[in-house]
């Protein structure tokens, strides 16, 4: 779809006024206070310009407000978030895409929310007094990207969408060598338990909580990549699955059915790790409890530090999924 500058910024500027189909918001917790940062008003203006991945294009609109940080400044953080993503994926997982950068009130990136309904479109918050520091230690606006890899799935799924983004977003910043072992660690065992089935729990399916959608779709990745690394004696990763499934077609523009999608990334790795594991966690609290899934991989927090057990019988598959892809 070709598309003039001035209707790229009346889409962007319009979108967030819209129903989408299918969207993801995403703050930085469930915690924090509902986004204060006000929209743009319809006859907003900014600045435009195209960063090239390859073969595809983003088209980026950045808010002619008064931001600390720099045009170029910004430019290069989307740049940067595309190529973490790009990485993962081996290659960027769409054609053409639409980032605008909205500005709010804050001192980091605050929010991020990612439509498929009219292509791909990634709107995102970033604070006016925002520093180089805030846009280096971001991990929104590559959660957001990673939407963009994954098909738009019923309601019901949406776990599955979360989960993804979640997951692979410290994966794949610990792959490009920009988020340390330890952080990654520290952000798993502090939220995989907020993704625990808890009373009355019927299944991921049937159980849209904040902790069971963001948390719990995490664990079932996590799990997943496990039982992948595993299955197949470390010779395909849930990156491999993912990646078929951008290859057979699939985006944040287009609608998948949860078997068919999964399906796709079990043929590609050998195994039916996807599959098994969604029948055992979409309509039953499952797992009840983590802790042998910690001890197995030879991770622990101990006063505020993280601590490794490399006799644990996982202890590989731990390291090699922080692992930077440069070692
Ligand atoms: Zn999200």
């Amino acid at each position: 779809m070709r598309m003039n500058t001035r209707m790229i910024i009346c889409l962007l500027i319009t979108l967030p006024w819209m129903v989408p189909v299918c969207s993801a918001v995403d703050v930085v917790s469930s915690a924090s206070p509902p986004p204060q940062a006000p929209l743009p008003a319809p006859d907003s203006e900014g600045t435009t310009s195209t960063i090239t991945m390859g073969a595809a294009k983003i088209y980026l609109f950045i808010e002619g407000r008064p931001f600390a940080l720099s045009q170029q400044e910004l430019r290069d953080w989307v740049q940067r978030s595309a190529e973490i993503v790009l990485q993962y994926y081996g290659g960027f997982p769409i054609t053409e895409s639409w980032v605008a950068i909205r500005g709010a009130r804050g001192s980091r990136v605050m929010r991020g929310q990612a439509i498929g309904s009219v292509g791909a479109v990634i709107n995102v918050d970033v604070g006016l007094a925002a520093t180089p520091e805030a846009l280096a230690d971001d991990w929104i606006l590559v959660h957001e990207l990673i939407h963009v890899a994954f098909p738009s799935m019923a309601r019901r799924h949406h776990w599955l969408e979360e989960g993804l983004s979640v997951y692979v977003e410290s994966i794949a910043r610990a792959n490009a060598g920009v988020l340390s072992e330890d952080a990654v660690w520290t952000g798993f065992l502090d939220g995989m338990p907020l993704g625990l089935p808890r009373a009355g729990d019927k299944g991921l399916d049937y159980t849209p909580t904040w902790g069971r959608t963001y948390w719990g779709g995490a664990l079932f990745c996590l799990l997943a990549d496990i039982g992948i690394r595993e299955q197949s004696h470390g010779q395909k990763t849930l990156r491999d699955a993912l990646r078929a499934i951008v290859a057979a077609g699939y985006n944040m523009t287009r609608p998948g059915d949860v078997r068919t999608v999964l399906a796709i990334g079990d043929q590609a790795t050998g195994v039916t790790v996807l599959l098994d594991l969604y029948e055992e966690m979409h309509n039953q609290p499952s797992p009840a409890t983590i802790d042998s899934l910690w001890s197995d991989l030879g991770v622990a927090k101990l006063d505020g530090k993280i601590i490794y057990d490399d006799r644990a019988p996982q202890a590989t598959i731990r390291r090699a999924l922080t692992r930077p892809a440069s070692q």
